[in-house]
């Protein structure tokens, strides 16, 4: 069993006054395998006092201190990637392939904002004034359980080379990657106060982040819902915000694509981390003579999926993340099923050989109409939904139509033509053939998907303010 119960404040792990006991439990097993103290309102003015009491300070540290310091982050979070891998598995329910995956990237994440660092310029000229960027002050950094330490450490990368001090919120639900990731946080040893960590319930502990005056900035990557109530909360002390939020996102498959290749992945684009994933292409436009084919090819790529144990490497797709997660997942399978969306793979229940563990079957729909419930929401599991175009300008006004625009994914045999075919949509991410991710290229949402936009250059100035100089 694992307690979880100190929290990260001023460089030291301490006892929360908040006494509230928040299981964890193995989404694979349903047992519970520990528990989490949540901080209270108390707790988290605390780590806001140590971040604020640090800020002076650390945002007059050099370029080359800070670029130090996030080295010695990536070291000390590289150190910890078979224990963060393992426990992603065990808290979450992710695949070994991908969790082995997600702490290389939860580590890197230093070593590209210290690479952006290096060559930023803080000070310019435009016109005749002179263009200081400075950090923006207390950063609050607050992460969803399906990136939790991805999140966290690309949020806090970026917060550090800016300069600002940080107070984090990861979920809950995640308290054992959490614990890992502050403990190698700790052993990098940065100025106390500079990181502080407490694990709390949204409505407590976030509440109190997204009001208290002393917070300049908020980082933000959970579901669309939350993001709404964050920005409207954080609106009275003007608090920059950035959201990264839900998504609906399209693959479009051009006429020309090579279909025996571009729907196994697109389907692996669908059900990457179990469905979980706010990038996941849920949507597959599909020309409408080929639908026949293509549901012929989805159903096979769906039968060479493996559903079972997240450690066994041979699995593709473990359990969700809880258990309100999977009965979200069969309620929105019953909702294709009653506003008449065809069902050619999986369907409501468990898999069958699974009498516990939060698994579902991977599910596909066809002759899904882009007005239905299944295709405007964001499900977060692995339920895919085929829907048909007539031509080109169809598949657009389709992939278009949606209140999200955070990915879409084209396949053809012609780049250019993807290409222009990408700079038709509304996303802030387009990715042709294949899924990619460049921690250099800045990441976000158009419309209800989010504000703002992480990593490289974009991420690093989202924790800057602009200050104009200018002498008469
Ligand atoms: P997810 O279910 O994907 O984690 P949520 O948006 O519910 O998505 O949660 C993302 C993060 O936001 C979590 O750390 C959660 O505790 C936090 N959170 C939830 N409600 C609030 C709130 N009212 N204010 C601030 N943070 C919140």
């Amino acid at each position: 069993m694992r307690n979880i119960d100190h929290i990260y404040i001023d460089g030291a792990f301490v006892k929360p006054h908040g006494t509230e006991r928040f299981p964890l439990v193995n989404p694979t097993t349903e047992e519970v395998i520990g528990h989490v103290v949540l901080a209270d309102k108390e707790d988290t003015q605390r780590a806001i006092a140590a971040a604020k009491a640090a800020l002076p300070a650390f945002s007059r540290t050099s370029k080359a201190q800070r670029i130090g310091m996030l080295e010695r982050l990536h070291a000390a979070v590289i150190a910890r990637a078979e224990a963060l891998r393992d426990a992603t598995i065990e808290e979450y329910g992710g695949p070994v392939s991908r969790a082995s995956w997600v702490s290389q990237y939860a580590a890197q994440a230093f070593l590209d904002a210290a690479r952006t660092l290096e060559t930023y310029e803080f000070e310019r000229r435009v016109g005749s004034a002179i263009v200081v960027m400075e950090p923006v002050g207390v950063s609050v950094l607050i992460t969803p359980w399906n990136s939790n330490a991805g999140s966290i450490c690309s949020k806090l990368a970026m917060a550090i080379a800016a300069g600002c001090t940080t107070v984090i919120k990861p979920s809950e639900m995640s308290a054992i990657q959490t614990r890992i990731v502050a403990e190698a946080f700790h052993e990098a040893d940065l100025p106390a106060g500079v990181v502080n960590i407490i694990n709390g319930r949204g409505d407590v502990v976030g509440t109190e982040l997204s009001t208290n005056p002393d917070v300049a900035r908020i980082s933000f990557t959970g579901s669309t819902g939350t993001g709404k109530i964050i920005a409207r909360q954080a609106l009275d002390t003007m608090k920059r915000v950035s959201l990264a939020l839900g998504g609906k996102s399209p693959t479009i498959l051009l006429e020309d694509a090579d279909f025996e290749k571009a729907v196994p992945a697109a389907l692996n684009i669908a059900f990457q981390n179990n469905g979980q994933a706010c990038i996941a292409g849920s949507r597959l436009l599909v020309p409408h003579r080929r639908l026949a084919q293509v549901v012929e090819l989805a159903q096979a790529a769906v039968a060479a999926m493996k559903v079972g144990d997240p450690a066994d490497p041979a699995t593709t797709i473990g359990p969700m993340a809880n258990r309100n997660q999977f009965d979200r997942v069969q309620a929105y399978i019953r909702r294709g099923l009653e506003q008449g969306a065809t069902l050619v793979a999986g369907g409501e229940g468990r898999p069958r050989g699974f009498d516990r563990g939060f698994f579902v079957k991977p599910t596909v729909f066809a002759n899904v109409g882009n007005d239905m419930t299944i295709a405007q929401e964001e499900i977060f599991g692995p339920v895919l939904s085929i829907i048909t175009y007539r031509d080109e300008d169809d598949a657009v006004a389709i992939a278009n139509d949606s209140a999200f625009g955070l990915h879409a994914y084209v396949f053809s045999a012609d780049t250019r033509h993807a290409q222009a075919v990408a700079r038709r949509l509304e996303a802030g991410r387009v990715a042709i053939n294949g899924m990619q991710h460049d921690p250099l290229a800045p990441f976000g949402g158009y419309k209800q998907s989010g504000v703002g936009r992480e990593f490289g250059l974009f991420g690093l100035e989202s924790f800057l303010e602009a200050k104009t100089v200018m002498t008469a």
